[in-house]
């Protein structure tokens, strides 16, 4: 039976970057919403890690794929770290000023908390942790960052979340302005989902059509 990846994210942004990344592994990829399932997942791990954990465990187990020969769960946790705010918003990154708060604001109120900052000291970084429960309850994870430095202004309508204010100096633009493939050839997520690729045809031979 063809194998498939459910992966465990309800954030359309996220799961488009994630369909183009897992595109040549020869697999069925599904949302959690395509695969059926809905469920409240609590993200009150205290690492990237934990929490990209919880979520594949959660949607693993209410979908009944534990034992599902044919079906990896993955997920993942990410967040931006930005230095001079200590690490802020990090792994609260979607909650940062309520998870309902739009991108606009938040984005407006972490350019207003840098005000006046200099450039040297606006650095920070997307990290990306993924997960996977495989098959028989086997898990992995990975884990990639991306640095870079908080921007001046809000830049760019590609992307989604914090990406207007996420300056790459190596592309002299946001990532926002980068363009799909730009984006996952350096991005956290694209860096984190290729490690685990290179995990799941080492452990489990899965995806080397
Ligand atoms: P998660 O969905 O619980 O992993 O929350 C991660 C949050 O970090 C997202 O909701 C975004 O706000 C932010 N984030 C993670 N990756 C990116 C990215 O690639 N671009 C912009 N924001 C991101």
């Amino acid at each position: 039976m063809k194998k498939r990846i459910v992966f465990a994210t309800g954030n359309a942004g996220k799961m488009k970057e994630i369909r183009r990344i897992l595109a040549d592994m020869g697999m069925e990829i599904l949302s959690m919403k395509e695969a059926g399932i809905r469920t409240d997942i609590a993200e009150d791990g205290s690492t990237y890690e934990e929490n990209a954990l919880i979520k594949a465990r959660s949607v693993a187990a209410a979908g009944g794929f534990d034992g599902s020969p044919d079906t990896i769960v993955l997920a993942d946790d990410s967040g931006l770290e930005i230095d001079y705010l200590g690490g802020e918003p990090g792994i609260r990154s979607a909650r940062y000023l309520g998870e309902e708060t739009s991108y606009r604001v938040k984005n407006a109120a972490i350019l207003e908390r840098l005000k006046g900052v200099s450039e040297e000291e606006r650095t920070a970084r997307f990290v990306c942790a993924i997960a996977a429960v495989l098959p028989g309850g086997k898990e992995l994870t990975t884990r990639a960052a991306v640095e870079g430095r908080i921007g001046w202004e809000e830049r760019g309508e590609n992307g989604f979340g914090y990406d207007p204010i996420f300056y790459v100096p190596e592309f002299d633009r946001t990532t926002a302005e980068l363009t799909e493939e730009e984006k996952n050839q350096i991005s956290h997520r694209g860096k984190a989902l290729k490690l685990m690729k290179e995990e799941l045809r080492k452990h489990e031979n899965i995806g080397c059509e």
